[in-house]
Formats: C-alpha cells, sequence, structure tokens
C-alpha cells in the first residue's frame, strides 16, 4: 500500500470517549477543549468500546477513535528482550496510551490490542506514584513503549509531564522514542542530560510501503537537528531494518542522508536493528494480512521471528560497515539474537 499522507500532518481523532468516572480529571478537562459536543461520548468503561467484538483494525485505521479512561492497574512493565535497557541498573515501559495515531504495516500493536483506536489512561499521577519506590536507584523508564507519545503531544501534553516530573527526580532517565516530527513539548521544558530522545528512522521508500502516516524522513531529521540545536540529547536509530529487494541501496543511503546533515558527534547513539517481533504478534499480524512484512518466512526460535541468521548477519555488516564511516564502534548499539 501506498502512503499518500507523509507530507500531511496526521489526521486528529474523529471521536472522544470518555469515561464518567474521569469527567472532571484536569486533563479529561484540557482535552475535552479540543473537540465539540457533538464528538465526544460518554461511557462507563473504555472497554466497551475498545474491546468490542469483531473489530476490523484496518477499517479503524482510517478514522481513529480517541478514548479517556482511567488505569486501574500498573503503569510500569519491565524492559523486556526486545529492547535494550542501555545498561541502567532498572529498566521499566511505562504504557500510559493502548494504541498508536500512526499505522506501520510492521508493528506489533495490530496483534496485541483488539481495536485500531487509542486509549489514553489519564491518571498519569498514579504512574508516577507507582514509580517513586524505585527512584533510590538508577532507573530508566520508556516512556513511548507501546505508542508515539510525541505524535498526540499536542492533545494529551503527557510528555511534558514526564519531562516535570524527571526534572525533580535525579535518579530517574527517560526514553522518548519517536517517529514524530511535533517537537513543541520540548521548546517549553530546558533540556535535560537524563532524558534521551529517539528517534526511528527510515528510508523514504520504506516509509512510504509501511510506516503509515508518519512523517517523512526529512521531517523527521528536521526535528533531530532542532532538538539538537536545543540542547537535547538524541539517539537515531535505524531499527526496525525491514529487509527488501533493494536493502543494499536503501539503508546504505539512509545513513549517508543522515549524517550529510547531522554532525555524528552530536548524537549519543546510532542504534541498528533488524525487524523481529514474538511468534504470537506475527501470527496476529498474518491474520490481518495486510503487509507482505508479515508473510517473510522468519527464522523462529524461543518464541521469537527473526531473519535467517545469514541474512540478519549481513544486515549488520552492511550497515555498521557504513556506519563505522561516522561514528566510531562504542557508540553504535546493534539488536542481534543471542546464539
Ligand atoms: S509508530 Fe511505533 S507504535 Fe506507532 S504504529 Fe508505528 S511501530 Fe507501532
Amino acid at each position: 500500500m501506498k502512503n499518500s499522507s507523509h507530507n500531511s500532518p496526521p489526521k486528529l481523532y474523529s471521536h472522544l470517549y470518555i469515561e464518567r468516572s474521569i469527567l472532571e480529571h484536569p486533563q479529561t478537562q484540557m482535552i475535552r477543549a479540543k473537540f465539540g459536543d457533538s464528538q465526544v461520548i460518554v461511557i462507563d468503561h473504555y472497554k466497551e468500546v475498545f474491546n468490542r467484538p469483531s473489530q476490523s483494525f484496518a477499517a479503524q485505521s482510517h478514522s481513529k477513535k480517541l478514548i479517556l479512561a482511567r488505569k486501574e492497574g500498573k503503569f510500569l512493565h519491565e524492559g523486556s528482550q526486545y529492547s535494550d535497557g542501555f545498561g541502567h541498573e532498572q529498566f521499566f515501559y511505562a504504557s500510559s496510551v493502548m494504541g498508536c495515531l500512526y499505522d506501520c504495516d510492521y508493528c506489533y500493536l495490530q496483534g496485541l490490542y483488539p481495536s485500531a483506536n487509542t486509549v489514553l489512561f489519564v491518571n498519569l499521577e498514579d504512574a508516577f506514584e507507582q514509580l517513586r519506590p524505585y527512584l533510590l536507584r538508577d532507573t530508566l523508564v520508556a516512556t513511548s513503549y507501546d505508542t508515539d507519545t510525541l505524535a498526540i503531544e499536542s492533545l494529551t501534553h503527557q510528555t511534558r509531564e514526564w519531562l516535570k516530573f524527571a526534572a525533580e527526580q535525579k535518579q530517574l532517565h527517560l526514553e522518548i522514542r519517536t517517529k514524530s516530527a511535533n517537537i513543541k513539548s520540548l521548546k517549553s521544558s530546558p533540556p535535560n542530560p537524563r532524558v534521551t530522545l529517539a528517534w526511528t528512522l527510515s528510508p523514504q521508500e520504506i516509509i512510504d510501503r509501511y510506516e503509515h502516516a508518519t512523517p517523512s524522513l526529512e521531517k523527521r531529521l528536521g526535528a533531530v537537528r532542532e532538538a539538537l540545536s536545543l540542547g537535547w540529547k538524541v539517539r537515531l536509530c535505524v531499527d526496525p531494518v525491514i529487509y527488501t529487494e533493494n536493502f543494499d541501496s536503501l539503508y546504505p543511503a539512509l545513513i549517508d542522508q543522515i549524517f550529510s546533515t547531522i554532525d555524528p558527534k552530536s548524537i549519543e547513539h546510532l542504534t541498528l536493528g533488524s525487524f523481529r517481533m514474538s511468534q504470537s504478534h506475527l501470527r496476529s499480524l498474518k491474520k490481518l494480512r495486510r503487509s507482505d512484512v508479515a508473510f517473510y518466512p522468519y527464522a523462529v526460535s524461543d518464541e521469537m521471528a527473526t531473519y535467517p541468521e545469514a541474512i540478519e548477519n549481513t544486515i549488520l555488516e552492511r550497515l555498521l560497515a557504513k556506519a563505522t564511516h561516522y561514528l566510531p564502534l562504542k557508540r553504535i548499539r546493534t539488536w542481534q539474537r543471542q546464539s
């Protein structure tokens, strides 16, 4: 499928559903003010809408709804084997949002959730309370792990809240992973050396094919340059790499394109990693039959689907050969299956 929208901002949510019990929450009121009354529907519990049976993920992707809810359980989850804790003593990801405004063909959320709509948990103050007991030790929290929080920041202001909290907590490090070009929230906060902004970058052809409704490569690079000029720490992630017939021309050229306008010395790390996914999420992705990414003959071991070892090695070798023109090896992180 061709992406026609990379040059325009993602569509706003068409409707807002609100759980009755949080109608008076300040974040609810702030968001509600941005919707007309006819677009707002009050519900008892988010699962009435989000978990409704027989929903079409593909159809909903074209007209997403936003659901405001109260999270009743844990906001924090321990970092998984698919991600990098960057050597911090403790690593969590915080899930204050379920679903994403963007629509990447390879996204595991399609296998995880019954709906393409977005649930935003407004009681972020409870996430901070759950985190406090851990903050006697060095702790990394990925705040944008199951979503892209910056993509909806103009509505939610959650990143702003995280930045405020992190400014007061000296043991807390944040990673904010994004494909967004919306960095307005960063302009109102002083840069914090314990916060890393991590941009996922892909060749434009891959964005067009697989990363629907996301900003173009040029817009992402523009946001990276601006964040660096404001003094923020930035990590660049060429991850996940999608192995296509023209991998050899697309991805090395991407690395040249990145460093044609970004000083390699100004970034913290470059992360390289090929596509990988748990077997159960891949099975769900196949049921949706949306993309060739789901139907590649992956190698599966320990419940994880990856490219066969020879291809994985080729990807890594080619990208490392190019990346080391710009950065020393110690500033390049790679993801590879442990054998
Ligand atoms: S930006 Fe990330 S979370 Fe959002 S759809 Fe794409 S892969 Fe999924």
